[in-house]
């Protein structure tokens, strides 16, 4: 079977992403979050960012105009009836993943997958909240979705094959690479990348180097495109603490100890890009 109409639960910063990225292969979708407002905000987020593919040549005015037509909009999960994948991108709180996927799973048909975009919860935790853990996986977008060629296809303790195999070639009918993952914490991306932000926090924290200097080692000395501390600020320095916390708590090594240097960052309120300031300064529209 192949995947034509979809669901995506959540129309913040994730699911409006997706949402995009789904619509511009041609999938039907329907955008279904509890906030009306964040509705019609999301779906201001998609309309912005394909007229800014039009107007760089990367999308015709004809096929945005397809693709913004084939998202339609719902307050309601009773939407997401006879779906065949639905793929949920709310916040990243157990409880609510759990009994919107036990919901979900009860309105889906028959070989239809029911996925989550979580960054940092178990998959096979939220596949034991539904009566069919072996149609769960995570597909894990990054941000932003639109923009960022890889996917995390997360296999679940109890996923099956063909609900793996239809996950990996919907991705790969998205034009975008799908890995996959065994459910670990942090998956394979932020197990890779966060544990090096916390060690540049680490080496600030310790005078090895100035946050420029530890930056300039990464850019110019590994050739990555940017530098650990202004690649923290991007991403925030309470989402990097909150994926330290569950690196720590759920592998129980001590090499995935939060710096101090980066929890007393957040606890001052200096998050990044997001609050102006983190390791780097910003000015108020970046
Ligand atoms: P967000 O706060 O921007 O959006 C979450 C949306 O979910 C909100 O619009 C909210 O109204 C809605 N919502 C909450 N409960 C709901 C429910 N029961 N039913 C329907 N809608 C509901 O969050 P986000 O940054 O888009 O993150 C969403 C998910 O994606 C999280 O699991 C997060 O871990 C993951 N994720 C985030 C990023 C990122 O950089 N932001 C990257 C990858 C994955």
């Amino acid at each position: 079977m192949s995947i034509e109409r979809v669901a995506i639960i959540g129309a913040g910063t994730m699911g409006s992403g997706i949402a995009q990225v789904f619509a511009q292969a041609g999938h039907r979708v329907i955008m279904i979050d509890v906030i009306a407002e964040q509705l019609s905000r999301g779906m201001a987020a998609i309309e912005r960012s394909t007229a800014r593919l039009v107007s760089r040549e990367r999308l015709s005015a004809e096929d945005r105009k397809g693709l913004l037509q084939r998202i339609k909009l719902s307050p309601s999960l009773q939407d997401a009836n006879g779906v065949d994948l639905a793929l949920e991108a709310v916040v990243e709180n157990l409880d609510i993943k759990c009994e919107l996927l036990r919901r979900l799973d009860t309105m889906l048909r028959p070989g239809a997958i029911l996925a989550s975009n979580t960054s940092s919860l178990s998959i096979t935790r939220l596949a034991a909240a539904t009566g069919h853990p072996e149609r769960v996986v995570g597909i894990h977008f990054m941000n932003p979705a639109p923009v960022i060629p890889l996917v995390e296809i997360v296999r679940g303790l109890a996923t099956d094959d063909a609900t793996h195999q239809l996950a990996i070639d919907t991705v790969t009918g998205l034009d975008k690479t799908p890995i996959t993952v065994n459910d670990s914490p942090g998956f394979a991306l932020n197990r890779l990348l966060i544990p090096m932000i916390n060690e540049a926090v680490f080496m600030l924290m310790e005078r090895v180097a100035s946050a420029e200097d530890i930056d300039a080692v990464a850019k110019l000395g590994a050739n990555h495109p940017m530098g650990p501390l202004a690649l923290a600020d991007l991403i925030g320095l309470d989402v990097c603490l909150s994926i330290m916390e569950v690196l720590h708590l759920e592998l129980g090594d001590d090499k995935y100890r939060p710096c101090p240097l980066l929890r007393n960052m957040v606890a001052a309120g200096r998050l990044g890009r997001k609050t102006g300031r983190g390791f780097f300064e910003y000015a108020a529209q970046e």
